[in-house]
This record gives C-alpha cells, sequence and structure tokens, in this order.
C-alpha cells in the first residue's frame, strides 16, 4: 500500500556521541526492518564523520539518514572534552532549526523521496527541549534515555534523597554507608555508588543535580519512556520506574535484538556497516584468533572519558604486572597531556599485546580468546559484556558508571568493582582474579548463566521481545 499521511513514520534524534548513537541506530534499524519508515536525524559533524568511519551507512528501504547543523561553530573540534557545549548548543540555540524542520517534515504530504510525513517523534531524554517542540507541533513524543534503569531511577530519586537529608553528602561522610533513599536498593547501594556528581554537590541548588532531576522528571512529559533494558537485569528499578512513568518500555539489549533480527533475515550486509564514529581496527581480530581461548584481557573506556597520566601509568603497570596477553583500546584524545604517538603504541612489549585507537568493540567481546573486560561501565560496554557472556573488571568515572559497576559486583555477580582505588598493585591481584583459577572459573559460569537468561529475554515470547512488539503498536496508534 502507497504511504498516506496516517503511514507511522518515526523521527529519531540521539544524543551526539558513540554510546547514545549505537543504541538509537539499533533502534532506528530494528522499526525500519520491522516495516515502520524511519528517519535518523544527526548533526552534521555526527552523519559526516559515521559516513567517514563506516563502510557503509545501513541501506535498508525504509530508513533514511539527514542532518541539522549543532550551533556551534564549523572549526571547532568535537573531542570528548565538547560533548557539553554540544548538548547545551542542542538544547539552546538548535531549537528554532528544529521546530522549522519538525514542522515541515510534518505537513510535508510526500517528500520528494517518497517518505510519508513524520507521525512520531523519539528523542534522547538528554533533550527535554525536543518534548516541548513536539508538543508545540502536535506531535507525540517518545524519551529514549539510553543510560541503565537503576541510574535513572537514581536520578528520579534526587528529591526524595534531599528531602531524607542523604544528600547533599555533607563534609567527611562515610562513602561506604548504605543510602535508603533509592527504593529498591536499600540492601546494596552505598554512596560511593551512586553518581559521582553526587559527591561534588554542596547544597539542593548544584547545578548538575538540578538538571538531572528535572531532565529524568521530564520524561514524564512523553508519552513514554523507552529504556536499552531487559526486565531480567533491572527488574525492580524497571518497577519503581513504572510507578511514575506508567508508559516505560524496557525493551533491551537492543544490539542483541538486532543481531537475531539480522540473522533471521539472513541480512547479507550485517557486518558491512557499523555506528562507529571512529575507524575500526579490525587486524586485531587476526591477533585474537591467534590465541588461545579466555587468555586476553580487553580493555575499554568507551568514546569520551579521559585519563589523566597518573592513572594511565597505574592501570598500565597493573595490566603488564598481572602477565596476560592485553588488547588495549586508547584513543588519541584518551591520555590527557599525552600525544597519541608511535612509541605509546608500542609501550606494551609485543608478546603481551596490542594498543590500538578503536575496535569493533562487539565482535571483539564475542572472540572466544577475550576471558575478561577491563571496563569503564558505561551501559553498552556493560550490555554487551553480559550478551557475551564475558566478566568484568569495573573502572568506573561518572554518570551511571559508578552504579552499573556496583550493579556488575553485587547484584549479577558477574565481575569486580574497583571504583575508588586505582593503583597498580589493585589492578593486577583484580586482573589475575578474573583471570585465573576457581575465581575465574566462578566468574564465567555466572557470566554465561547471565547471558542465557538475557538472550532468552530477546527471544521469541521473552520480556523484551514483548516490549519492543508493544512499541511498535503503540507507534502505530499514536500515528493514526
Ligand atoms: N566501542 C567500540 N569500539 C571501541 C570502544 C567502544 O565500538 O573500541 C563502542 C562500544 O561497543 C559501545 C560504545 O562504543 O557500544 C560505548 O558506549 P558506552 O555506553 O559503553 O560508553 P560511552 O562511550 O557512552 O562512555
Amino acid at each position: 500500500m502507497a504511504p498516506n499521511k496516517h503511514t507511522p513514520h518515526v523521527l529519531i534524534f540521539p544524543y551526539p556521541s558513540q554510546g547514545p548513537l549505537n543504541c538509537m541506530m539499533r533502534l532506528a534499524e530494528l522499526l525500519a526492518i520491522s516495516g515502520l519508515h524511519v528517519t535518523l536525524l544527526n548533526t552534521n559533524d555526527t552523519h559526516l564523520r559515521l559516513c567517514l568511519s563506516s563502510a557503509s551507512l545501513p541501506a535498508i528501504p525504509l530508513l533514511r539518514f539527514k542532518s541539522i547543523p549543532d550551533g556551534l561553530p564549523e572549526d571547532r573540534p568535537r573531542d570528548a572534552s565538547l560533548l557539553r557545549d554540544v548538548a547545551e548548543s542542542l538544547n539552546k540555540n538548535s531549537r528554532l532549526l528544529l521546530y522549522d524542520l519538525l514542522l515541515a517534515m510534518k505537513n510535508d504530504e510526500y517528500s520528494s523521496d517518497g517518505f510519508p510525513p513524520i507521525t512520531c517523534l523519539i528523542s534522547d531524554g538528554f533533550f527535554p527541549s525536543f518534548v516541548d517542540l513536539a508538543e508545540d507541533i502536535r506531535l507525540p513524543c517518545l524519551s529514549f534515555r539510553t543510560p541503565s534503569a537503576c541510574s535513572m531511577w537514581a536520578y528520579l530519586c534526587i528529591p526524595k534523597l534531599l528531602e531524607n537529608g542523604e544528600l547533599p553528602f555533607g563534609e567527611g561522610v562515610d562513602l561506604d554507608e548504605v543510602v535508603q533513599g533509592v527504593p529498591g536498593m536499600e540492601g546494596f547501594l552505598r554512596r560511593r555508588d551512586l553518581p559521582e556528581f553526587f559527591r561534588g554537590a554542596k547544597s539542593a541548588d548544584d547545578p548538575q543535580l538540578k538538571f538531572m532531576s528535572t531532565v529524568s522528571a521530564y520524561s514524564s512529559k512523553a508519552k513514554g519512556l523507552i529504556l536499552n533494558t531487559a526486565e531480567v537485569l533491572e527488574s525492580t528499578s524497571v518497577h519503581h520506574i513504572r510507578a511514575q512513568i506508567p508508559v516505560t518500555y524496557a525493551l533491551g539489549p537492543l544490539h542483541a535484538i538486532l543481531d537475531s533480527y539480522r540473522s533471521a533475515r539472513s541480512c547479507t550486509d550485517a557486518s558491512s556497516h557499523t555506528s562507529s564514529l571512529w575507524q575500526e581496527d579490525t587486524e586485531c581480530l587476526k591477533w585474537l584468533d591467534l590465541q588461545t581461548d579466555n587468555s586476553v584481557v580487553y580493555v575499554s573506556f568507551g568514546s569520551f572519558t579521559t585519563l589523566t597520566q597518573e592513572e594511565f601509568h597505574e592501570l598500565f603497570f597493573g595490566l603488564i604486572n598481572s602477565g596476560h596477553k592485553i588488547l588495549w583500546v586508547l584513543r588519541p584524545d584518551m591520555v590527557q597531556g599525552l600525544a597519541w604517538t608511535d612509541e605509546i603504541k608500542r609501550a606494551l612489549p609485543e608478546e603481551q599485546g596490542r594498543i590500538i585507537s578503536w575496535t569493533p568493540q562487539q565482535k571483539v567481546l564475542a572472540h572466544r580468546a577475550v576471558g575478561c573486560f577491563v571496563t569503564h561501565s558505561g551501559w553498552n560496554s556493560t550490555l554487551e559484556s553480559i550478551v557475551e557472556g564475558v566478566p568484568m573488571l569495573c573502572w568506573p568515572f561518572f554518570l551511571d558508571q559508578q552504579i552499573n559497576s556496583r550493579f556488575v559486583s553485587e547484584i549479577w555477580r558477574v565481575g569486580l568493582d574497583m571504583k575508588d582505588i586505582r593503583n597498580r598493585d589493585l589492578v593486577e591481584k583484580m586482573v589475575r582474579e578474573m583471570m585465573e583459577g576457581e575465581s575465574a572459573a566462578r566468574f564465567r559460569k555466572s557470566a554465561r548463566d547471565l547471558a542465557d537468561a538475557v538472550k532468552e529475554s530477546i527471544s521469541d515470547g521473552g520480556s523484551s521481545f514483548r516490549e519492543f512488539h508493544r512499541l511498535i503498536e503503540d507507534i502505530k496508534s499514536m500515528s493514526i
């Protein structure tokens, strides 16, 4: 049937950094494979990087790509340190531009490429202004929060923590004390497991506390909240979030759903495109092929975490001293004040491993040679490791990473959490615990069991599978 103004057409707007982009691009692809028209709207800079780094953008008939300026001067480098500026600029400077674009796309009966007018928006939850824009032009809008449900629930509890007197922390408090203001986590969530900026907050007026609290509550103004998680992982947090935001879809891990869709449809181009913003070094897979099973420690801290030189040295010597083989992702902008030189790339002795700038991470984690993942506990990395059954050694930095790492060690029991102690001795000790003897076997068994449970939830009839189909049906009914 030819498209008409009621044909569901979703416009998806991701936050312009690797983690959220991966999540939302996977959702875009899944919705398009499922028969909905989808426009993925990126910033010009992200779109350009995507085109340059990827072999090709996915060629799915119902998926198209558009881009807009982010409002910052063209010549400003969009590196790790500028992410916040880009988001602020989009929220403020690009509002008018977005308004005009959305209105045109809503009113356009048929655009030249045969796509119908847009009927629904899915925007990153960090863009609250999008919810208002959608309301102004009378389009239903869904909010997608790409970090974990447990972190979303902690942010929603900021008012309760303030009311309880558990926030701000005050001088000299014991960071190991368990907090009571996040229902469902009273038994294990310590102050040090809350997002790191909670520690710096001096009053209820702290700008970051206020921002997170407001942005999180804003999701309840949207028609629904999408979370890239599975109930089997975070049922308590999802349950509590639903009490405040009843229409909440827990439909992850999206990368695993997409992989199973692709293999069910025998998509031949499945591996030829990625959503990477960096050029992937696929040679590392050949190196992994030469290694024995579970013998390599994979180290990656995501797309925008940076290390001080001291942290870099402690990690470096801890890894070397463990004596295990290492595959280490060190982005060129990753170590503060240290240039990306051949010297750094060759810092690891040849026989002990490789330092490279960017990997095809999902494939690395799926490789039989990888025995453990030293991670910053970003949510996408955590989910990717869980799905592949790879135990994690967590070195969290900020935002949801502190709470994710607590879930890894205390709730799912698939790894260890270094948290605030970052020295070479602890790195070495923990790497050995993750890689050697009975403790390693125990972690691997728990990780495999968790992977099985998550895979069950995305298979036909599982909870994430049902939630994904509920989302599709709801988008269709919003489009009428
Ligand atoms: N990633 C990758 N190659 C790398 C390092 C990371 O493809 O060498 C991907 C990883 O698979 C994940 C994303 O980058 O999907 C990082 O997202 P995450 O939420 O873990 O961390 P963030 O970058 O948002 O801190």
